[in-house]
């Protein structure tokens, strides 16, 4: 038979067609979690590209993380073969460093300018403002986006220094712009077709240096969903998302409503959660996905912490000895070759990360292995700078090889000092994962590095289940999910003894949204009746969020009697 012609935008919905497939201008997608907002990017890039014959380097692609960026360029590949390569993706800050160094000279900056680290920026602060603290003062008002007149001082000696900062990376070339049409000109004919993800997470800077990117008419396609904006806290807008159809004039908007993630359950709670204080009139998300008979959400009340974190240690021990998808939910197979969970499909999510520990606890008594995504910047941690340092005078070639001849270099050197060498070791494998993503590229590692790259644990092959906060759980989906402390002063999260704030709780049930949509097949929300938090014990009170979910979509879990029942028998599976 001759081959069926195939296109790239075939196995996307009519909705995620009529977005990658809609004209050039700016288009907002409006699509809620679960509804394949990047399958839907990457697809619209690729049909223009492949079918349209728009050329690959007129397209700039912008994600948040590295991750996502990394993930977007791999889709894309897969979709466009080497045609892929022309395609600029970036985040912000690695878009506003390319756009540096090329125009470091307007900049008063040297082609091989550095980024200053957290240490450096505190150091340079603490001269320019007098002390310590004026100086912690002054980054936070940076950090803010507010910076004040007398900070002039601090930008001065960092240029001096031949320094910018992670401010300066977007700011930097806002300024260059605006000062110089002809250059934002260049810029806009360079890169004519702009799409920016998680567009609910835009800061006023990044608006602004979209603004002199996209033009008056440019082609700008935005993509998010108001109802994930988690990020206000750190200057973050979702403003800018509600306002884009009148920011940018004749934009067209297209709606995702068909979540593909999570069983009618999950998806309907979801909706009912984020319902008091959703963005979003008239939301619409159903669960479209292959599941019968949806399970209802699992809710547990322990007594305190440790039983809590007992109670989530025993259910992926009942969940791993011998359930199958076919018995979660009939009619969908996924999982391993023999329809089991292994660990990995399982993820306990929580609003503080000091929260994690009490899990920790229980999953090292259970022997449940783990890994728990740290937001520990690895440039904090002991012998990764002395190592990055090293680098830079060390022989050409891969990365990931000079790490490893670095790492036994220096510990030739500092063999008496065994603690030194073990760090040294340990920031090796640390580092190692960067090292694997930047290639050969060593300027690419040490700015990611001073950009502040955080020890990422989250290994997507090893079969341990993930620990999270709610924030870093952004994007992800798994199996199974538990949220724990759903109880009010966690979620929403209020400091011991703080007054309510209002503004503050729609983010944290926006937070909470994010959490509930995450989970697949199956969803347990537990909370503790008595939480030690910051070394005092007190009672506590369910979460408010929990009420506005409709009973008849949960049900109470009590898996302790269950868990005897059943024979233990992971030990035999994991042999
Ligand atoms: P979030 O807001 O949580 O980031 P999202 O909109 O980015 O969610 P994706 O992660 O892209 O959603 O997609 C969710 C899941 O649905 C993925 O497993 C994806 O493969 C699947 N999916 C998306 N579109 C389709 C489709 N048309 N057919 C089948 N599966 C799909
Ligand atoms: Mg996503």
């Amino acid at each position: 038979a001759p081959p069926v012609a195939r296109s790239v935008l075939d196995g996307l919905d009519p909705e995620q067609r009529a977005a990658a497939a809609a004209p050039a201008g700016p288009l907002l997608v409006v699509a809620g979690p679960g509804t394949g907002k990047t399958r839907t990017l990457t697809r619209r890039i690729a049909h223009l590209v492949a079918d349209c014959g728009v050329p690959a380097a007129s397209f700039l692609a912008i994600t948040f993380t590295r991750r996502a960026a990394e993930e977007l360029t791999e889709r894309l590949g897969g979709l466009l073969g080497e045609a892929a390569g022309g395609i600029t993706v970036a985040t912000f800050h690695r878009l506003g460093l390319l756009i540096l160094r090329e125009q470091h000279e307007r900049a008063g900056l040297s082609p091989g300018f550095g980024i200053a680290d957290t240490a450096r920026q505190l150091e340079v602060a603490a001269a320019a403002a007098g002390s310590e603290q004026e100086g912690k003062r002054l980054l936070a008002r940076r950090d803010a986006g507010e910076p004040a007149e007398e900070d002039a001082g601090y930008e001065r000696r960092l240029r001096e220094l031949d320094l910018v900062d992670f401010a300066d990376l977007v700011s930097l070339p806002v300024r260059l712009l605006e000062a110089d049409d002809e250059l934002a000109a260049a810029y806009r004919e360079r890169w004519s077709r702009i799409s920016v993800d998680e567009y609910q997470d835009v800061d006023e800077w990044q608006y602004a240096l979209l603004r002199l990117l996209t033009g008056p008419d440019g082609d700008i396609t935005a993509i998010g969903d108001p109802d994930q904006a988690v990020y206000g806290f750190r200057g973050a807008d979702v403003g800018f998302f509600l306002r884009f159809t009148t920011d940018f004039t004749d934009a067209a908007t297209v709606r995702l409503s068909r979540n593909y993630r999570s069983n009618a359950a999950i998806v309907d709670a979801a909706v009912q959660a984020i319902a008091p204080a959703s963005l979003v009139p008239g939301r619409e998300l159903r669960a479209v996905g292959d599941f019968t008979d949806p399970p209802r959400i699992g809710m547990h009340v322990a007594a305190d912490e440790r039983a809590e974190a007992a109670f989530v240690a025993r259910s992926v021990d009942r969940l791993l000895g011998g359930t199958s998808w076919h018995s979660l939910d009939s009619g969908r197979v996924t999982g391993d070759g023999d329809g089991g969970l292994s660990f990995s499909d399982f993820c306990v999510l929580y609003r503080t990360d000091a929260q994690s520990e009490a899990v920790m606890r229980a999953f090292n008594t259970a022997g449940v292995p783990y890994q728990k995504r740290s937001h520990d910047r690895l440039l904090a941690r002991p012998g990764v700078r002395m190592l990055a340092d090293e680098l830079v005078h060390h022989a050409q070639g891969p990365l990931p090889e000079r790490v490893r001849s670095a790492v036994e270099l220096l510990c030739e050197r500092h063999s008496a000092d065994e603690e030194r060498c073990a760090d040294l070791r340990t920031a090796g494998e640390l580092v190692l994962p960067l090292a694997a993503e930047c290639g050969a590229d060593l300027a690419e590692f040490l700015s990611a590095l001073a950009m502040g790259a955080e020890v990422d644990a989250l290994d997507p092959r090893a079969d341990r289940v993930a620990l999270l906060t709610l924030h870093a759980a952004k994007g992800l989906e798994f199996p199974v999910v538990f949220l724990v402390g759903c109880d009010d002063g966690l979620l929403p999260f209020r400091l011991p003894g703080a007054a309510p704030d209002g503004g503050a709780e729609a983010e944290e049930r926006r937070l909470f949204f994010v959490g509930l949509t995450r989970a697949q097949h199956r969803l347990y929300l537990s909370r503790a009746r008595r939480r030690t938090r910051r070394g005092a014990a007190a009672d506590t009170a369910p979460s408010a969020f929990l009420d506005a979910i409709d009973a008849g979509l949960t049900m109470p879990v009590d898996e302790e009697s269950a868990a005897r029942k059943r024979p233990r028998d992971r030990q035999m599976r994991l042999l």
